[in-house]
């Protein structure tokens, strides 16, 4: 296996990459025997909690149905019924696997539907490893004067025939993206956008900005797709579109729908989707799999219908105000942004606004952060850009446990820091 591992995020260098024996509730066990309040919990799949009993009952029962068949169950049809009641721009749904295979089947019926083949994202987003998606603003070697940063493939293999069709904007910048819209009216047919932006730190869209957008893409016959495959069925019921108030005309899901069995989800205006089966091809041998689904009937019942989201924001919101008596005392600039299921943790005074302003933070004391907390047992993603996620099994005990050792973590990386670089972390 090339690095030891099924996806390259997951290696965290020769001594440090760490092989689960084990998980239950907000907790991890490596194979050495450590255990880890977890963070990252998966990226964001887990929202009641790992191994949750009720959630894998349910997965049970889906074993009995028998999986896949290469043809439908009604399962697919309750799992879409509850969606559709939770998600009001879901007025039809079509399931996948991944997260990639939804937002690339939302790209694919956005342009049969408008019949424009390019699309825009927003800088710094993260859409799935597929070709078209897979393109970045190098912000990191980005200064202000010479214009957008530029924007590369990321990684080798993504054929640069596909660039042409690919444009980037700033979030919360309206400007840019009727700028971009005015000169490309013809050739872009979608706008893709994730509100809180779940793979740069949870930095957020105002609601004035996502109304510039359904405004911009409605007056420019561009479809507005809401990726919410890391925010739905997380930061609201409704997932993003009902905390900033906004309509999707396709959004999709991933990532909690299922409490991290795979299934993810396109869904969107009837319009738009009727093109699925109408001229547009959709499908998979395992799309559909009466586990996930079963999974995803049970969890989408407990998300609806207990205070599971309540929970989990309220931990959330005292885990910030714990960080911060921890962090204010020391003089370390600070701010949280996203919502308290996903939190973002800025070094800095001021809130970033979008990617740019990512690289004024002092990404650097997060980075040196984060070892200390593993070994310390407070398992974070190494890269600042990533949120904190939590969970409905997050109890006091976590927090507890959380909050002492990040003063302790804290204490450490302040040491380690050369002195001047100490002097302006605590000026
Ligand atoms: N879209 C967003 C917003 C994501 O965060 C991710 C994954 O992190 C994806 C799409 C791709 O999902 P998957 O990894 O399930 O393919």
């Amino acid at each position: 296996m090339p690095l030891g591992v099924s996806s390259n995020f997951r290696y965290w260098g020769e001594d440090k990459t760490i092989y689960v024996k084990r998980a239950k509730g907000a907790r991890i066990w490596d194979i050495d025997d450590n255990e880890y309040v977890d963070y990252r919990l998966a990226y964001g799949p887990t929202i009641l909690g790992y191994a949750d009993a009720r959630v894998d009952e349910a997965a049970r029962q889906g074993i009995e149905i028998g999986g896949v068949f290469a043809l439908a169950t009604e399962l697919e049809f309750e799992v879409a019924d509850r969606i559709g009641k939770m998600v009001p721009t879901a007025e039809l749904v079509r399931f996948s696997n991944s997260g990639t295979e939804a937002v690339m089947a939302a790209l694919r019926v956005a342009r049969a539907y408008s019949g424009k083949d390019g699309h825009i994202v927003v800088e710094g987003g993260y859409h799935g490893i597929f070709n078209e998606v897979l393109w970045y603003s190098d912000v990191e070697k980005w200064k202000p004067e010479d214009g957008d940063p530029q924007v590369l493939p990321s990684g080798e293999g993504v054929p640069g025939i596909i660039k042409p069709l690919f444009h980037s904007v700033p979030l919360n910048d309206a400007n840019a993206l009727e700028d971009i819209l005015k000169k490309h009216a013809d050739d872009i047919g979608a706008f893709l956008v994730e509100p809180i932006m779940g793979n740069c730190c949870s930095v957020t869209a105002t609601r004035e900005y996502m109304q510039d957008v359904r405004s911009l893409c409605d007056k420019y016959n561009v479809v507005l797709i809401i990726d919410e495959v890391k925010t739905g069925f997380r930061v609201a019921k409704g997932g993003v579109q009902e905390l900033l108030g906004i309509r999707a005309d396709l959004c999709t899901f991933a990532k909690a729908v299922a409490n991290g069995y795979p299934l993810s989800v396109v869904a969107g205006r009837e319009e738009i989707m009727r093109k699925f089966g109408d001229g547009v091809v959709h499908g998979g041998t395992f799309t559909g799999h009466s586990v996930s689904l079963s999974a995803a009937k049970r969890t989408l019942e407990i998300l609806d219908e207990t205070d599971a989201l309540a929970n989990v924001e309220k931990y959330g919101r005292d885990l910030q105000a714990g960080l911060h008596k921890i962090l204010a005392p020391r003089d370390i600039p600070h701010c949280f942004v996203g919502h308290p299921s996903m939190i973002g943790l800025f070094f800095s005074d001021v809130a970033p606004n979008n990617y740019r302003d990512w690289v004024n933070t002092d990404y650097q004391f997060y980075d040196a952060l984060a070892p200390e907390l593993h070994e310390l047992g407070i398992l974070v993603e190494p890269d600042s850009r990533e949120p904190w996620f939590i969970c409905e099994a997050h109890d006091v005990k976590c927090l507890e446990e959380t909050l002492d050792k990040f003063e302790t973590a804290v204490d450490i990386t302040l040491n380690m820091l050369p002195s001047e670089r100490r002097k302006i972390s605590t000026a």
